[in-house]
């Protein structure tokens, strides 16, 4: 049988993605795609957009967010939710209060920037926001390339963003219990988001998914547009090994701005268990 063509993690307009969620949806279809998840950072205020587009494409759609949580000694991880009920009052309330703390982090960030000769990022990135409840990273990185200090988004992480550089500070997200639980507790299926990204030691990581586990946390990326292969072997062990259902999502966030365009992922190897089998029937 041939494999569905899910991609299960992007990014519109309403947190740092490029394009409006009708035309991640759009573009989605035109590349193949048959289950999409529209995956904002900490909202959903994408989602009803979303689903109307999909129905229009004849496209199945998944409702989903990424969470922003604190984990250890100031990690940021990622978590995904898919099948959530957008409308569950415990969510909406939880990312509500992780968006609340953006603005001012997004100021601390401008202050740090002005200290090593760039200036006006505050204003400068919120040029770049549509959704001025979820001012990003993302967002200052692409007035920082327009102000000729880097080349690219990833040089802009690489020498501002990044922790431990100049632009970063620290911040208190979600706790992993939180977003477990605000995700299990809408419906949905909580999945760790691109678990190479994170810098932890070996030892560290299985901590984080055995603690995910024991929140009913049920699922992990094993393929994900910033994971090579290698990185796929390594997580469908670990998928393997704690019996999570697998992920493939491209974590698209615009043309020319992502290593991999919607729904171009190669497919999930075929002994591990699709996390979309919870999603549809
Ligand atoms: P924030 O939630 O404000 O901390 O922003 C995080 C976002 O920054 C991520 O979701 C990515 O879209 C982007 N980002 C983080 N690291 C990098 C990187 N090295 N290169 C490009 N984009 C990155
Ligand atoms: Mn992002
Ligand atoms: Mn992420
Ligand atoms: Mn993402």
């Amino acid at each position: 049988m041939k494999p569905l063509n899910a991609d299960l993690h992007c990014h519109s307009t309403c947190s740092d993605g490029l394009l409006a969620p009708a035309e991640v949806v759009r573009r989605a279809a035109a590349n193949g795609v048959e289950l999409l998840a529209l995956t904002d950072h900490d909202e959903i205020s994408g989602l009803a957009e979303a689903r109307v587009a999909a129905g229009e494409c004849g496209l199945r759609f998944v409702d989903g967010v990424e969470i922003s949580i604190s984990w250890g000694d100031d990690q940021t991880v990622h978590i995904v939710g898919l099948g959530i009920d957008p409308a569950d009052p415990v969510l909406v309330q939880g990312l509500a209060q992780v968006r609340s703390g953006r603005d001012a982090r997004a100021l601390r960030m401008a202050a740090e920037l002005a200290k090593v000769g760039i200036h006006g990022a505050y204003e400068g990135a919120l040029r770049h926001v549509s959704n001025p409840a979820l001012v990003s990273r993302s967002h200052f990185a692409r007035y920082i390339v327009e102000q000729g200090h880097a080349r690219d988004m990833k040089e802009v992480f690489d020498y501002w963003l990044a922790k431990g550089k100049p632009g970063y500070v620290e911040h208190a997200w979600a706790t992993l219990a939180e977003a477990v639980g605000w995700i299990v507790g809408a419906g949905g299926t909580a999945v760790i988001a691109h678990p190479a990204r994170y810098r932890l030691t070996p030892a560290e990581r299985r901590e984080l998914f055995a603690a995910f586990r024991d929140l009913g946390g049920e699922g992990i990326e094993v393929l994900s547009g910033t994971q090579n292969a290698a990185e796929v072997r390594e997580y469908a062990g670990i998928a393997r090994e704690f019996g999570f259902l697998a992920s493939r999502g491209s974590d698209f966030h615009g043309p020319g701005e992502s290593w991999v365009d919607l729904g171009r992922l190669p497919d999930l190897p075929q002994d591990l268990t699709p996390v979309w089998t919870r999603l549809v029937s």
